[in-house]
């Protein structure tokens, strides 16, 4: 410690006559390649955050600990004021302790469910009869309550299947895991007219609510109302995916008084129960759901660390990824492994010696899932927007964003003129032999996707990383098959050591990133209509009962 520091006064001292000069970047890269390949630590850091601290809801008491173990080993790195920064989710926490469900008669089996967060537990074991409801596709309020009307005595005491089976065809021809070099090359190329075409992140299915009809959200919180009122016991979505894979999302209403226990069944067992239904076969069910709820989880928390800076330290390059996660697996692709990125490419910077002009700020992010949540707070709290703006507003150069999964990042997609594009793309020039392509202009300020979102919209250089597909879109994105498995260590460490370098380029060439003007900047789009309560920033209503598409 003592020894450290005297060496650490030594530098400043010197620093005191010398300007600060920039070191050759062909030097930096090396060792930065270096040091991502030699002493990596992404797989430590997502069995932490994965296999210890998972899954990692917002307002959990998982995804607090999973901050506060990075900010331990973020310290531990040599990284300082590292703290949980608190912001209002408004909802208690929630977590799963115990699920079991079983088919006990025709026939005796274990079914594959997940449950759906915020619901209310069983209070012990239920064994009831079986029924499935049909319901209406696409109704106006008139039809859908007709409809409810002929359900009221079906459902009372009942297991409640809300819906019919869902035919999910046999994948004939599977999407490519990766692009190629010459695709990522277009994708990224600032005088392609077609540049920024085929994002590897997946696309939020956009609904147009239809006049005169009920939106699907709708149809699922008067389904949940009328099964409350009508005395079922449980209600069961059907997954609706191959392979036993399970997305269970959230109660929207975060109220447990205002749903039933309600599972999420993998499509194969669900079909089986269907079908045996329509035999004219009665089916007897079992559950036992035991959940617990956190009230302290009203207050979520964001994750900071900073690397400071020297002779500019009051400008800050930021860094990050959600942390928060979904409850059915550990999430370790969704994100997991982009917090355990970016906290490599700030971690390599420190390990290697070099010392950023400006202050490096890595941000974990909770209520991603829910909305951007977290990010937006702290977009707010501190830096406003370009049309409101705080006095810290002019001081971050960019955000670098990464969330789609575990594939190699291949370019950079950066809010701000194209001069700042330009600018990323020379940092991330040399990288290209390790498959990272370049980087184009983003004019988006449409909040979505992931939390880069909340600085564009904000007017701020948010960056988002665009990566390799892999498997996030087929299979491990939201689902009960996101674990510690299904990371690819080598793109993992190919990601880090190319942000690794355009983060050391932005903390330490003298201009700041260009911005775009008072004439250029893009006007905020216009605010959507009408707002969930529950979950206002989500722009998506789910595309099934039970499950949301974002
Ligand atoms: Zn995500």
């Amino acid at each position: 410690m003592q020894r450290a520091r005297a060496i650490s006064l030594v530098c400043v001292s010197l620093l005191g006559f010398a300007p600060v000069r920039a070191q050759d970047p062909a030097d930096i890269n090396a060792k930065i390649r270096k040091e991502g390949t030699e002493n990596s630590q992404i797989m430590r850091t997502m069995h932490f955050l994965t296999d210890v601290y998972g899954p990692r809801l917002t307002g959990s008491p998982n995804l607090k600990a999973a901050g506060e173990w990075a900010i331990k080993q973020m310290t531990a790195w040599g990284f300082e004021d590292g703290h949980l920064e608190p912001w209002d989710f408004g909802h208690p926490g929630w977590t799963n302790e115990r699920f079991s469900g079983f088919i006990t008669a025709p026939v005796k089996d274990t079914l594959t469910c997940e449950v759906l967060s915020w619901t209310p537990g069983t209070n012990g074991p239920v064994t009831a009869h079986a029924y499935q409801m049909t319901l209406p596709e696409k109704p106006t309020p008139e039809e859908f309550t007709a409809y409810l009307a002929t359900q009221k005595d079906k459902v009372k005491g009942r297991i409640v299947l809300a819906g019919k089976h869902q035919i999910v065809p046999v994948t004939l021809t599977p999407t490519a895991r990766r692009q190629d070099d010459k695709q990522a090359k277009e994708r990224y190329d600032p005088i392609n007219p077609n540049a920024g075409q085929g994002r590897s992140g997946p696309r939020r299915e956009q609904q147009q609510p239809e006049p005169g009809k009920l939106t699907p959200r709708q149809i699922d919180e008067q389904l949940d109302q009328f099964l409350i009122a009508s005395g079922a016991l449980i209600r069961v979505n059907d997954a609706g995916r191959e392979h036993r894979q399970i997305r269970a999302f959230n109660n929207r209403t975060f109220d447990p008084a205002k749903a039933l226990p309600t599972v999420v069944m993998s499509n194969e067992d669900y079909g089986r129960i269907s079908r045996i239904l329509a035999d004219d076969t009665s089916v007897e069910l079992e559950f036992n759901i035991v959940n617990r709820w956190y009230p302290e989880g009203k207050t979520a928390y964001n994750t900071v660390a900073e690397i400071p800076g020297t002779d500019k330290k009051d400008e800050v390059v930021m860094l990050g990824g959600h942390l928060d996660s979904w409850h059915s697996a550990t999430g370790a692709t969704d994100n997991a492994i982009g917090c355990a990125v970016m906290m490599e490419a700030a971690r390599i910077l420190k390990a290697i010696g070099v010392k950023p002009r400006r202050t490096i700020r890595v941000a974990l992010w909770s209520g991603e899932e829910e909305g951007l949540l977290g990010s937006q707070a702290y977009v707010k709290a501190h830096f406003g927007t370009f049309e409101e703006p705080k006095p810290e507003y002019g001081k971050l150069v960019a955000y670098f964003n990464i969330d789609s999964g575990t594939g190699r990042a291949r370019g950079a997609s950066v809010f701000g003129p194209p001069e700042a594009a330009a600018v990323v793309r020379a940092a991330l020039a040399p990288f290209e032999d390790i498959g990272v392509m370049g980087a184009i202009q983003s004019k988006s300020r449409a909040l979505g996707g992931t939390d880069s979102s909340s600085f564009s919209q904000a007017g701020l250089s948010g960056i988002g990383m665009g990566q390799d597909p892999i498997e996030y879109n087929s299979a491990t994105w939201h689902t009960n098959m996101d674990t510690y498995e299904r990371i690819i260590e080598d793109d993992a460490r190919k990601s880090a050591m190319a942000v690794a370098a355009a983060l050391y380029q932005l903390a330490t060439r003298d201009e700041f990133l260009p911005r775009f003007s008072k004439e250029t900047m893009p006007p905020l789009p216009p605010k959507e209509g009408a707002p969930s309560t529950a979950t206002p920033a989500t722009p998506t209503p789910q595309a099934r009962p039970g499950n949301k598409s974002n």
